[in-house]
């Protein structure tokens, strides 16, 4: 049996190793989940329900234990893993208190003996392969509310986030939900790709760009409903009338949160030229006072990055950017970090008078980096928040709310926000544009999207 190594990215020691579920391993526990989908599905809503209340009051329960997992295996900063589980919380209970009204057959017209329904049935067995950023956010936004839906879920955590995956696993069967209605898949791409070869009624994907278009390219002729959210190059623009201190303030922290590894991390801001330089200053306080250290360490901000490779990527961005101009004014290369130079570390980095011509500003950089460009009026800076392929978040500070409404109105971007930024609530849909992805996950809708409509035409006679 072949075995995944799971290191610390802060100190590259090994964790653990971990069976890989290999195609025939695969293919068995989708046959089980098959097997399995129709009772669960005909089990009373309220059962459904109280194994995911159950559920709830497990994570709430181990909460510290799962933030420590987390941070080792990802190398999120403990706070930022508590925060994820807490927040997590809040999740579970949006979903606990919409399942039903949600599920609820509709009557839209009845008349003269024509009656007109729409039936929420669920999918069937759907697959959802996950990234390792938000491992509790993006892997609940599909399980928890797929399963309250009826659906059986297989589930593949990121190779970087498996035994928080394996953790989810253990909980949900300890809180009633059957072995095989919800199953964890370990392993990488080609785990992934096992699990893209089953016959599947749905597949959920949270991942990169390229991999995202990879599973369209397998899932496209299969006419199975897929849902990619992908990455982000996600702007904001600081105005004139902005207070470019609160804005600072609040931008370095949407940018270097989790280590600018969220998908609606803050990459790129157009700032005012008549608010410029005191926004820089401002930021570079802000981002100076982040203390990189220990992730297990309760006042470390800045851990490492997750995933090695990531490194050379963001080497690869400062030095065109350098080559092309930009001025970088802080960071801009690996850190030794707190473990004498073992680990994935990297400097918040800095850089003003950026380009469209760099990388920097056009591909996502998942890291702790920032470009700054000057900007001269709204038009320009729409101009340059939309020349992207990207469209997960933008926003936009100024006190004035009409102003933040006619610039953010022209912005493509499936979520906008004024004055606040790297924000996630469950109560609105979660959705990319463009390269960001397709379909949507987290509000009412995202409960429906594990369902399928059936429309009744029902006259009496
Ligand atoms: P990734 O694409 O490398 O991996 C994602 C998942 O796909 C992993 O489980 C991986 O094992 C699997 N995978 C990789 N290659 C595969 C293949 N050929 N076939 C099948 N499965 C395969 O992405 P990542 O590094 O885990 O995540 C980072 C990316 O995710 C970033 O681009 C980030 O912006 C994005 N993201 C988006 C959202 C969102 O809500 N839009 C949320 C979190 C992360």
């Amino acid at each position: 049996m072949k075995l995944l190594n799971v290191n610390n990215p802060a100190t590259e020691e090994l964790i653990t190793q971990l069976p890989i579920d290999d195609g025939a391993g695969v293919a068995i526990k989708a046959q089980k989940a098959r097997t399995a989908q129709p009772a669960w599905a005909a089990t009373p809503l309220v059962q459904r329900r109280a194994c995911i209340q159950t559920f709830r009051a497990l994570v709430e329960k181990e909460l510290d234990d799962l933030a420590r997992t987390m941070t080792l295996e990802t190398g999120k900063p403990l706070a930022h893993s508590r925060n994820e589980l807490n927040g997590f919380l809040g999740r579970i209970d949006f979903f606990l208190s919409q399942a039903e009204s949600v599920l609820q057959t509709q009557t839209v017209f009845n008349q003269d003996g024509m009656c007109e329904q729409i039936e929420h049935i669920p999918l069937g067995v759907i697959g959802n392969i996950s990234a390792w950023n938000y491992p509790w956010f993006v892997g609940g936004n599909v399980f928890v509310p797929a399963l309250l839906m009826g659906n059986a879920v297989l589930y593949k955590p990121s190779e970087f986030a498996p035994m928080t995956g394996l953790a989810m696993a253990r909980l949900l069967h300890a809180a009633g939900v059957p072995q095989d209605v919800f199953a964890a898949l370990i392993g990488a791409a080609d785990t992934g790709n096992a699990l893209l070869a089953q016959a599947l009624d749905g597949m959920f994907f949270t991942g990169s760009l390229a991999t995202g278009q990879h599973i369209a390219n397998v899932m496209g002729p299969r006419m199975t409903k897929l849902q990619l959210e992908l990455g982000g190059k996600d702007p904001t623009y600081v105005c004139a009338d902005a207070d470019p201190v609160t804005a600072a303030q609040s931008l370095a922290d949407g940018a270097m949160y989790n280590a600018g590894q969220s998908c609606c991390s803050v990459e790129r801001v157009y700032v005012h030229a008549s608010v410029h330089d005191r926004f820089v200053q401002a930021l570079l306080e802000t981002v100076r006072s982040f203390k990189m250290g220990d992730p297990l360490a309760a006042d470390t901000y800045l851990g490492p990055l997750t995933r090695a490779p990531q490194l050379q990527v963001l080497e690869a961005q400062v030095a065109d950017a350098l080559a092309k101009g930009a001025r970088c004014l802080l960071g801009g290369q690996r850190a030794v970090g707190p473990f004498g130079g073992r680990g994935n570390w990297f400097n918040a980095t800095v850089f003003d008078q950026v380009d469209h011509s760099m990388a920097l500003m056009r591909e996502e950089s998942f890291g702790p980096i920032l470009g700054i460009q000057k900007v001269d009026d709204d038009a320009q800076a729409v101009r340059w928040m939309n020349d992207t392929a990207y469209g997960l978040t933008a926003g936009v500070y100024t006190p004035d709310e009409a102003h933040a409404r006619a610039v953010l109105s022209q912005v493509r971007a499936g979520t906008v926000y004024w004055n606040c930024c790297d924000r996630v609530s469950p109560r609105l849909p979660w959705s990319g544009w463009g390269h960001s992805g397709m379909g949507l996950t987290l509000s009412r809708e995202g409960l429906a999207t594990f369902t399928r409509p059936k429309a009744w035409h029902l006259r009496s006679v």
